[in-house]
């Protein structure tokens, strides 16, 4: 006799003012002496998942606690749950948690970036990582473009969030939600944010596809801004706690077509 609680599969996908779910999932077949448990991901770039299960009775492949990375359309039987003593009662369930990207292996974030505005322009780093009031916690560069200049995309990917129906900026954190931006996903799960957009200053819409170099939207002053500019960020989320981790992108410049960091209060010109 067995007693099965199956909660329901949590995805979570928070960020400051982007919501994603992934499209994928955990199940499980019931064989009736013993239970397949499945993972299942829909989408072309990789997933991180989060396992919790408890029960009772029972002898499983995997820990309590597992955080699997699941390739890009991958569907694969991880773990067989059979109970230990199959003549008494036995239980078991079971929580998943998804976000996107390869969270076990993040040293392999290191793409190497085209700067997102016009092509020979030269723009100039009004903040880097780790500065000011805006940046404090976040490895994100602000682009020194004003209000509707081109903005352009600095990788290929998806479009996952589209937001410029906003007319608002204040120079505080009660207007973070208020900035207009796009953000797209990449082939290794890492999303692009293009921030402060201007009002009806988004030229792509959800799940475009969009190459690297093409122009995606104007430039802006919503949001969290006191003057126009584009803010720009590479992120994941971590699944442990939720929180957001911005990377640190390398740029093609024209000095430096190969790749380099780019420094605040400096200018570089996109090759
Ligand atoms: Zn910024």
């Amino acid at each position: 006799m067995k007693y099965l609680v199956f909660l329901l599969l949590s995805i979570s996908y928070f960020s400051q003012t982007i919501t994603y779910k992934p499209n994928a999932k955990v199940f499980h077949k019931d064989l009736g002496d013993s239970i397949q448990v499945y993972y299942e991901n829909n989408e072309s770039f990789p997933l991180t998942f989060k396992y919790t299960q408890t029960g009772s009775n029972i002898i499983t492949t995997v820990t309590n606690e597992t955080f699997i990375v699941a390739l890009p359309k991958e569907n694969k039987l991880f773990n067989t749950v059979h109970p230990k003593d199959p003549y008494i009662e036995w239980s078991f369930n079971y929580d998943t948690k998804v976000t996107t990207g390869d969270l076990l292996n993040q040293k392999n974030l290191d793409y190497v970036y085209s700067l997102p505005f016009e092509s020979n322009k030269s723009v100039f780093i009004m903040q880097g990582p780790f500065s000011g009031k805006t940046h404090k916690e976040l490895n994100a560069y602000d682009f020194g473009l004003k209000l509707g200049e081109k903005v352009h995309s600095a990788r290929k990917g998806k479009v996952i969030f589209v937001k410029d129906n906003s007319n608002e900026n204040c120079f505080n954190e009660s207007c973070k939600e208020k900035a207009n931006s796009i953000a797209i996903i990449h082939d290794d799960g890492t999303m692009a944010m293009y921030g402060h957009l201007k009002f009806r200053g988004s030229l792509v819409r959800i799940n475009q596809e969009i190459e690297e170099g093409e122009l995606i939207g104007y430039s802006g002053n919503t949001g969290y801004s006191s003057g126009a500019h584009l803010h720009f960020e590479i992120f994941l989320q971590d699944i442990t706690n939720g929180k957001k981790i911005t990377i640190n992108p390398k740029f093609k410049t024209k000095n430096n077509p190969s790749g380099e960091y780019i420094e605040p209060g400096k200018y570089y010109i996109k090759p």
